[in-house]
């Protein structure tokens, strides 16, 4: 062999092992699901509205889909480890898919959290934190700060932020008009008058910190997910959460995740009750 020959043989060899072994990362499809509240079957049986609920899927349906996840060799991934590979810094397992919980409901620890630990799933919980440290009487039981320190300690589930009390709407004007209270500045009825940008400002800066501060503080963990109420929010609402220290938002947005997807609007699929299990295995085999 010549020593050009084996020269060229060597770079590209060196190719081939620095472009992944021909892993190609702009093909990736990184789905985030997106569940809620869980129930059972029985719940459903004596109560069909809620097989309608987007927001609510029977632990039987969800168990099947994680065994599904398990069986066919799929890897859930945290959405640190998502934000690592659109960052350039690591590679993904093969099949990954990222599952998170919305508004911190109870069911996650009774129903959700026996499941993902049988299969060791990872998943990210996001929490409204005003829900937990005041419930509302008569409202769907919330998450403790006990059942939530067991899950991390797990090291399959990571506790993030749905904001600390902004997962409603509020009145925007006179007439009593309400917008999501991220998006927009309030009415303020005792002043008769709307809102100051400043006013606003000030308003989600003190809820998303005290978010974030009140999460880190109980459970001595780092948050930078900011999960938006309904998904909705703004260039005011992520440049304030920025400088707060948030570095990933998950919106409510239809689609997969890529290698140039931004951290600041991370889209997910929505799975419920109603999900077909047809569109279920076409959302994590990234076909949909
Ligand atoms: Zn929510």
């Amino acid at each position: 062999m010549t020593k050009l020959l084996r020269l060229i043989i060597l770079i590209m060899t060196i190719v081939i092992v620095i472009s992944g072994c021909g892993y190609n990362n702009e093909n990736v499809k990184v789905p985030i699901l997106m569940y809620h509240h869980l129930v059972t079957q029985e719940n459903i049986k004596n109560n069909p509205d809620l097989a309608k609920n987007g927001s609510v899927i029977s632990v039987e349906k969800f168990t099947e889909q994680m065994k599904y996840l398990h069986e066919n060799s799929f890897n859930t991934i945290t959405l640190q480890e998502l934000t690592n590979f659109i960052e350039g810094k690591t590679q993904l397992p093969p099949k990954p898919v990222v599952l998170t919980f919305d508004d911190g409901y109870e069911s996650n620890y009774t129903l959700a959290y026996p499941v993902l630990k049988k299969y060791n799933h990872k998943a990210t919980i996001n929490i409204v934190v005003r829900s937990t440290e005041k419930p509302i009487a008569g409202g769907l039981p919330h998450l403790t700060w006990e059942q939530m320190r067991e899950m991390q300690e797990s090291g399959l589930i990571s506790i993030q932020s749905h904001t600390y009390d902004l997962h409603k709407y509020l009145p925007v004007n006179k007439s009593g008009k309400k917008k999501p209270a991220v998006v927009s500045p309030i009415w303020l009825k005792d002043a008769e008058r709307e809102e100051t940008q400043e006013e606003y400002q000030k308003r989600l800066q003190e809820d998303f910190s005290r978010s974030k501060n009140v999460i880190e503080n109980k459970l001595g963990t780092k948050v930078n997910v900011l999960c938006f109420p309904y998904g909705v929010y703004n260039d005011t609402a992520l440049e304030i959460a920025d400088g707060l220290g948030y570095e990933i938002y998950l919106t409510i947005k239809k689609g997969y995740n890529t290698a140039s997807t931004s951290l600041k609007e991370l889209y997910r699929f929505g799975i419920a009750e109603k999900t077909p299990r047809e569109e279920f295995i076409e959302i994590v085999s990234g076909k949909y």
